[in-house]
């Protein structure tokens, strides 16, 4: 069986190997035995329930809480010579008729629902009549309460499971892994003694930062500008947000789209089409983008503010690097992200005692922000796995990518200031009167007379505000939150004030942008693009980076050569390998 597992994954994906996990689930599954697998995004679940389809008889169905995500799982399987299609709400009755007539007919090996389906008379009565031989269960963590998107539509499914006149096997995925979640899903789907199966949520192609006190605006808007040709993910707190930070990229004239729900849904497609389809590289968007997202090569996911916990940031720094080349993470940290956060579990409907389970989870997102350690290490830990390395020489702390500086001088100035101003203003105005600007209301208060007025003038406005931030990161300061944010002093600014202490900041660096690619590799993604719009499919479906790059660094001259590159299976060859050959001999000739 091994052996043909293997050649499963190589006609049909184009892959020499197995991503971690991957076998001993196929090999589980083929052996009937029900399995959980816990992996992380990127972590390659599809192809797990995929080939187990592929190599039994008949149809598997796959149940998936994401319409987006089934349509391109059905594309991508078509376009590898997969038979497979996809039932949801959004068709007509039919449409939803043929479709039922042809699984009827044997015609696909897989076949994607959402669980609202199970409910329907004439789709249980189809199962009734066809034997399945797998069912595999995505996004499983939505059947418990426990997670972070329950679905009740998902309780439903292990007693339709119970109904039918076979059991099937049932393989069930998550990316979720706390405990509570995990032993929920085994009892809610009534897996039966299944092989639990934690894998690889350490990603080592993920460059993780987390950057305090930086005018994040500016930061974003400079990550932007040095990494020209790259796509990527912004995710903000708020629509608000969104909208500032998208028109600020825009004004600059990047390529930039936005997406939240406040946006009617055309927009919002039509948004997220052109992020698929590299029409546009840039994507600022509220947490409700991403959610069956696939697209393998987004180059950096940038969080402008903290998510309530390590799960939600995880999955969404996750959908960086999918490709397996490298991507950056980085989450921006500002004190006023926790107020927001405790705000929303404040005046949600949880009970108390979820609550406190929303505390706890807020602070460990917290602490990550703040350690000084290894960020892998500490996300692998979080998750469960326990061994992981206390050094991964990739994450920011681990390459100790800041600057230490002392600004003792420039935080006694500050906190001079703010005493003098009795600690009723917020940032920009103390920071105004230490630059000695001549603004109107600085005036009517009198703060021109003040011995610190104009005692920080070699700095600018901005830079005064995002030193303070960085105080503020530090306890030095802090913000009363509230519509009008006042800042003040901890009692941390005391020693520094009597010059009892020093104070050192760590100054992030932005991450250097990548090697500019090669002539080739823009002949190749040309190609890509020019084919993905015939074909009215997104670029990564038809290759990912990761297979052009390999091209371009190997340039295969004929068929043969051109199979041996990693995401390059038989369909594929037969569909695409002509053009991509002749390119590449174009580029050879010259
Ligand atoms: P998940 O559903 O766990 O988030 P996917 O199934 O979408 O992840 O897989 C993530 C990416 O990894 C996809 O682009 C997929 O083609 C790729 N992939 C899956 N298995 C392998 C493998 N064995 N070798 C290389 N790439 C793989």
């Amino acid at each position: 069986m091994a052996n043909n597992i293997q050649t499963a994954l190589k006609k049909y994906f184009g892959y020499e190997t197995f991503k971690p996990g991957q076998e001993a689930i196929i090999d589980s599954i083929l052996d009937g035995r029900d399995i959980l697998g816990i992996m992380p995004t990127g972590g390659g679940k599809s192809v797990c329930y995929q080939i187990p389809a592929l190599l039994l008889p008949g149809m598997s169905l796959v149940i998936s809480p994401l319409i987006a995500l089934m349509k391109d799982q059905v594309d991508a399987l078509n376009d590898l010579g997969i038979p497979a299609a996809f039932i949801n709400s959004g068709m007509g009755a039919g449409e939803i008729r043929a479709c039922l007539s042809e699984a009827r007919q044997g015609r696909y090996k897989l076949l994607y629902v959402a669980p609202e389906r199970l409910g329907s008379e004439n789709f249980t009565n189809l199962l009734r009549n066809l034997p399945v031989a797998l069912i595999a269960i995505d996004e499983a963590h939505c059947v418990s309460q426990w997670g972070h998107d329950f679905r009740p539509s998902y309780v439903d499914i292990a007693p339709w499971i119970a109904e039918l006149p076979e059991r099937p096997v049932v393989a069930a995925f998550t990316a979720t892994a706390t405990l509570r979640v995990r032993d929920d899903i085994a009892k809610m789907l009534e897996l039966s003694a299944p092989d639990i199966y934690v894998t690889g949520f350490k990603r080592e192609n993920l460059h993780l930062s987390a950057a305090k006190g930086v005018d994040k605006t500016n930061f974003i808007s400079s990550y932007v500008k040095s990494h020209p040709e790259q796509a990527g993910i912004i995710y903000a707190a708020t629509r608000k947000e969104v909208d500032a930070l998208y028109e600020h990229l825009q004004s600059r004239g990047y390529s930039v789209g936005r997406y939240h729900a406040g946006l009617d849904k055309e927009e919002r497609n039509q948004n997220q089409e052109d992020f698929l389809y590299d029409e546009i590289r840039v994507i600022v968007a509220t947490n409700a983008f991403g959610l069956g997202i696939d697209k393998s090569n987004v180059r950096y996911v940038i969080h402008h503010n903290m998510p309530r916990h390590l799960e939600a940031y995880y999955q969404e720094a996750g959908r960086a690097g999918r490709d397996d080349e490298h991507a950056d993470c980085i989450l921006l940290y500002a004190p006023g992200d926790v107020q927001t956060q405790k705000y929303f579990i404040e005046n949600s409907e949880l009970s108390e005692e979820r609550k406190n389970g929303e505390y706890n989870k807020l602070q460990s997102m917290i602490d990550y922000c703040h350690t000084t350690h290894c960020l892998q290490q500490y996300i692998l830990n979080y998750f469960g796995e326990e061994d992981a390395s206390d050094n991964c020489g990739n994450c920011a702390n681990c390459s100790q990518e800041f600057d230490v500086k002392d600004v003792t001088i420039e935080a006694q100035k500050i906190f001079s200031c703010m005493k003098r101003m009795n600690e009723q203003y917020g940032m920009t105005l103390v920071a105004s009167v230490l630059k000695g600007s001549k603004g109107k209301r600085i005036q009517e208060l009198r703060f021109n007379e003040l011995s610190t007025f104009g005692i920080m003038k070699e700095m600018t406005i901005p830079a005064i505000v995002e030193l303070m931030h960085m105080l503020e990161a530090d306890d030095y300061i802090y913000n009363t939150g509230g519509q009008y944010p006042v800042v003040r002093l901890s009692p941390k600014a005391g020693p520094v004030l009597r010059s009892q202490a020093r104070v050192l900041v760590r100054m992030p660096h932005v991450p250097e942008p990548v090697a500019a690619e090669s002539g080739i590799f823009e002949l190749l993604r040309s190609l890509r693009k020019e084919i993905a719009q015939r074909e009215g499919m997104p670029p990564y479906v038809i290759f990912h980076d990761s297979t052009l790059k390999e091209m371009s660094s190997r340039l295969p001259r004929d068929e043969y050569e051109m199979l041996t590159i990693t995401g390059v299976g038989e369909n594929k060859l037969k569909k695409y390998g002509k053009q991509f050959l002749e390119v590449i001999r174009d580029y050879l000739r010259k």
